[in-house]
């Protein structure tokens, strides 16, 4: 079964939109963990400039992070 292609042209807009927020955000935290290895935030966050972006990365280069805002602004927020 291909869920990708029953999505409407609204839906691949929408996630195409939203990786892109995410690789956006992503790319802020890992130029920060070079300056401030154990910041574990960005504040504004890169995407909405509003909220606080939290941000875990493990040992093996995966970034999990959400912005304050996710919840009431449909920030980002992804788990790799
Ligand atoms: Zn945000």
């Amino acid at each position: 079964m291909n869920t990708i292609a029953k999505e409407s042209p609204e839906e691949k807009a929408a996630w195409t939109e939203s990786l892109k927020r995410i690789m956006a955000a992503r790319e802020a935290i890992m130029k920060q963990v070079e300056r401030l290895p154990s910041a574990g935030k960005i504040s504004p966050c890169p995407v909405c400039e509003r909220g606080e972006l939290h941000y875990t990365v493990t040992s093996n280069g995966h970034v999990h992070a959400r912005c304050i805002t996710q919840a009431e602004e449909g920030c980002v927020s992804w788990a790799e």
